[in-house]
């Protein structure tokens, strides 16, 4: 459903992204790992537009994401085409960027509610579903500074959800919090994957990436070094840089 090709980004002199190819495949986990400043927020970001390219491309269902490729060059897709993307290629940041004023419910119904997708009883039983499926019904009242940030992420996930995506990325959802609360958002994360769920998952958290993903995608330094089923990039590394990279965080 997603795939990005011979993606290339600067910022200012720096090249973060030189050249990055990526397939995801319906109903797949794929998850991204790699080293510090290795450009895997950036290049999970391009996969909606949140983040532009200088060159290569991202096609979404085989159309373009972000640029349109012309006889007259690259030109940006409008913005309805875009908005549309959005809506079925859901996000869930490290720092979860829930509505600070709006309750957990609010937070959940606004994208659909904005969008007109169903009558307000509607939208707010289908948000409910969504928070009992994260485990966050019972909070529905309460505002993101009541939670804590396993909490808070749940709702992140569920508010990606209430929108139906075809797709939810994840930018190191577990990395801003405190290390007892990192079970709870992966345990979601699995329940999601089990149910087959398309999910991109930027992560530092090696055991899901072993046990959940299906494709591992190792980057460092802007490429894709090495890329495969997750048994296989774990047991039998190819690249000596992932063996170093696996060794330092196994
Ligand atoms: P981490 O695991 O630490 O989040 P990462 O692999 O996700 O790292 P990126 O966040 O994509 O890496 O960053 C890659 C490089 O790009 C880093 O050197 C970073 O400093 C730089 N960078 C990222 N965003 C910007 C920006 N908006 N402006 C300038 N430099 C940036």
């Amino acid at each position: 459903v997603l795939e990005a090709a011979g993606e290339r980004k600067s910022f200012g002199e720096t090249e973060v992204l030189k050249g990055v190819d990526l397939k995801v495949h319906r109903g797949e986990v794929v998850a991204v790992i790699g080293p510090s400043g290795s450009g895997k927020t950036t290049m999970i970001r391009t996969l909606n537009a949140m983040e532009s390219i200088d060159a290569g491309e991202v096609l979404y269902r085989g159309r373009p994401v972000g640029y349109r490729h012309t006889a007259g060059g690259r030109r940006p897709v409008g913005d309805r085409e875009l908005a549309r993307t959005r809506e079925n290629i859901g996000m869930v940041f490290q720092q979860f960027n829930l509505f600070p004023h709006k309750t957990v419910l609010e937070n959940v119904t606004f994208a659909p509610a904005h969008l007109g997708k169903g009558s307000a009883a509607e939208i707010k039983e289908r948000a409910l579903v969504q928070l009992r499926k994260v485990g966050m019904a019972a909070h529905a009242d309460k505002y993101p500074h009541q939670l804590s940030g396993g909490q808070q992420q749940r709702v992140a996930i569920a508010r990606a959800l209430a929108m139906n995506p075809d797709a939810i990325l994840f930018d190191e959802p577990t990395s801003a919090l405190d290390p007892e609360l990192v079970d709870e958002v992966l345990q979601v994360m699995t329940e999601l994957a089990a149910e087959g769920l398309t999910m991109v998952v930027v992560t530092h958290e090696m055991r899901f990436a072993r046990e959940v993903a299906d494709w591992v995608v190792f980057m460092d330094q802007g490429v894709v070094v090495e890329e495969g089923p997750a048994a296989e990039l774990f047991g039998n590394p190819q690249h000596e840089r992932t063996r170093r990279f696996l060794s330092r965080v196994m």
